[in-house]
């Protein structure tokens, strides 16, 4: 995206099916503003915009002044594109310069975001403010994330779908990565062995590198804005595999339900821990956790 992108001025949006509400948040202050780059945190799009500035004497001088940004989250069904999506279009962005010059925004379940908020202000993006480091830098430490881990009672993979102790991990890649550590999903975060930890860490990485290099996962909808299919799907060990035997042990993949979310584990290598002797009970354990 940033190559066709970074540099081009937004002319218009045009609401195809998208009616104005938190999810496209002040979207037509956008109109105006030059795309300054195109970066990402976690499973958000950030596009730093800057207005042109109106030197009030009409002198050129001062340069731009600082604009907005343009926050686009995916959601589970979201597809940027420069070809007119078949179904499910609701936003067409304009934009100066040669062709493709529409950003075409197609979202089937109307779980994704375009939104502008002020430079660098989350206020309205709990998740986005409070997110943890990017698992691929060298800020996502064992040790960051041990400390971040013994904050919280939650089952490890709720904590994770959180993005607070470390950002970009979503429903599929939790589940491969825990089933790479040999981590039960419903383990209290708090409650992993330091050995567990530096495994999850591990895995984490190495599923998102893997999956970053296979351009994703196409489940059903996802596509790159080349319009190609993420074929990390091949490589899943556990995600969607219910009833197959686990890559390791030969034991069936189950499906259970943690957080409301489908997960995926292999029964037989991601065993509950029992509670070791003397650690706090699980019940003061998940009330601490919830603060
Ligand atoms: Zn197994």
């Amino acid at each position: 995206m940033a190559p066709w992108l970074t540099g081009r001025t937004l002319l218009a949006v045009e609401r195809v099916d998208a009616p104005p509400g938190p999810k496209t948040a002040n979207l037509e202050r956008a109109v105006g503003q030059r795309i300054e780059a195109v970066t990402r945190r976690g499973k958000f799009l950030l596009l730093p915009l800057r207005r042109p500035s109106v030197a009030p004497s009409g002198a050129v001088g001062g340069g731009d002044v600082p604009g907005d940004e343009l926050v686009v989250h995916l959601g589970m069904t979201g597809v940027l594109s420069p070809r007119p999506p078949a179904s499910h279009l609701r936003l067409r962005l304009r934009l100066d310069g040669p062709e493709p010059d529409v950003l075409y925004v197609q979202d089937a379940r109307r779980f994704g975001r375009v939104l502008v908020v002020p430079s660098g202000d989350y206020r309205t993006l709990p998740t986005l403010a409070a997110m943890g480091p990017e698992p691929l830098s060298p800020g996502f430490t064992v040790a960051g994330f041990a400390a971040a881990l013994v904050r919280s009672g939650q089952p490890v993979k709720a904590y994770l779908l959180s993005q607070r102790p470390v950002s970009g991990v979503g429903n599929i890649y939790a589940d491969e990565a825990l089933w790479r550590a040999r981590v039960h999903p419903q383990t209290p975060a708090r409650a992993l062995s330091r050995p567990r930890v530096r495994a999850l860490h591990a895995a984490i990485r190495e599923v998102l590198a893997a999956a970053v290099e296979l351009q994703g996962t196409t489940l059903y909808d996802y596509r790159t804005v080349n319009g190609e299919v993420g074929a990390y799907l091949e490589k899943l060990d556990a995600y969607g595999h219910d009833g197959d035997p686990c890559p390791r042990c030969g034991a069936p993949i189950v499906r259970i339900v943690v957080g409301q979310r489908g997960t995926h584990l292999c029964p037989r290598c991601q065993r509950r821990a029992a509670p070791r002797r003397g650690a706090p009970g699980p019940g003061r354990s998940a009330a601490r956790g919830q603060r």
